[in-house]
């Protein structure tokens, strides 16, 4: 139903989506993912082309729709988007909202669009809304009626960027509801979405996004339980990356500390564990690994996944020596007391690999 063929869209100099190659079929519920940044929105802007892409195709039941001379209203008009914050007509009713575009551009005689819109409210929950004026209505409410104004249009494809985001906490569920009645109904859709629980709800496909291009794609129950990419695996586990490298044993701990205290600041992790990884690798690297290589080269990186309340610190190093032989017993003590375990593996493309993980008390 819907191709994408090395899809790109450059702001300027700056290329947002690099790569896009996808197919949505018809009655796929596509749940859209990823760190934010990566070009979402973008991807949904581009297929309606709000923001036409600027290189690659993009084929709508056959036709390609960045081709020139195309029809570009009639394509929107086969994508309903769905946005975060409603775009709701403030000076008219909710059943005007909702009867406005099929009257003006499906050509609807009034009365069909009212009988129509009133359905639809009703599919909504918000029958008893239809005279009110969207100031009146809550946020979970707006939403549905935006929801229902973009079905009036009968889209062949509905389009939701965040729908829940801008929402109180206790209003998710009833758009919630509403969005899952939609997917389980066969309607074709793409959903942007930060909550994961609806993605897994919804959708029977997962596109997970990141540096610009779909980094991973697969039906939903997979991309949850087992993703193939390390990238996936950490938007899942919310983990957060810091990495240096040492190349000489004159190397800024001063000035590496500093940058493990900012990402611990950023990341909420609590002071306690901020000073066990400063720790860790201040023992591991600095006090143990530097003086006894010969070849001063360690990659450091710290991940700390917030679901799990954890960080893991991994050491490599071109060597086959193991921590505990730099006989420097204190800095082992020293270590031992801030990881909750220490492994050391060795092979001989690779080298040392240290890996430690540190637990929140
Ligand atoms: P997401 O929805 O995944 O958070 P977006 O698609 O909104 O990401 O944005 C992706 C990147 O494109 C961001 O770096 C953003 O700053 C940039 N971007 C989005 N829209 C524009 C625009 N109109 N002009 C310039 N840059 C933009
Ligand atoms: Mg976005």
């Amino acid at each position: 139903m819907i191709e994408f063929r090395h899809m790109q869209k450059a702001f300027g100099p700056s290329v947002v989506l690099k790569d896009i190659n996808a197919t949505v079929n018809e009655g796929d519920c596509i749940a859209v993912i990823g760190p934010s940044g990566a070009g979402k929105s973008t991807l949904l802007r581009c297929l309606n082309l709000l923001d036409p892409p600027t290189g690659g195709q993009i084929i709508v039941d056959g036709q390609d729709i960045t081709a020139p001379g195309c029809d570009v209203s009639k394509i929107r008009q086969k994508m309903g988007m769905v946005f975060q914050s409603y775009n709701l007509f403030g000076h008219m009713t909710v059943i005007e909202n909702i009867m406005y575009a099929p009257v003006k551009l499906l050509g609807l005689s009034r009365q069909e669009a009212y009988d129509r819109g009133v359905e639809l409210l009703q599919r909504v929950g918000l029958a008893d809304r239809t005279l009110r004026y969207p100031d009146s209505l809550s946020g979970g409410q707006k939403q549905r009626v935006a929801i229902a104004r973009t079905l009036a249009m009968d889209p062949e494809i509905i389009l939701l960027d965040e729908p829940t985001s801008a929402l109180d906490p206790t209003m998710v569920g009833e758009v919630e509801a509403v969005i899952e009645d939609l997917a389980r109904s066969g309607k074709t859709m793409m959903i942007v979405t930060h909550e994961m629980s609806l993605a897994e709800r919804v959708s029977n496909r997962v596109f997970y996004m990141d540096e610009g291009i779909i980094y991973e794609e697969g039906p939903t129950a997979k991309i949850f339980k087992n993703p193939e990419k390390e990238s996936t695996r950490r938007f899942f586990r919310q983990m957060r990356v810091l990495e240096f490298h040492i190349d000489s044993q004159n190397f800024d701990f001063v000035g590496a500390n500093s940058e493990i205290d900012q990402y611990c600041f950023k990341n909420h992790i609590s002071p306690r564990m901020a000073n066990r990884i400063s720790s860790v690798i201040e023992e591991l690297c600095v006090q143990m690994l530097l003086p006894a290589l010969k070849n001063p080269r360690i990659d450091v990186c710290v991940e700390y996944s917030k679901t799990e309340d954890h960080t893991y610190v991994t050491v490599k190093y071109p060597d086959d020596l193991r921590p505990e032989d730099c006989g420097d017993e204190i800095s082992y003590k020293l270590l031992s007391a801030n990881a909750e375990s220490i492994d050391h593996t060795y092979d001989e493309s690779d080298g040392s690999t240290v890996s430690i993980s540190i637990v929140n008390d």
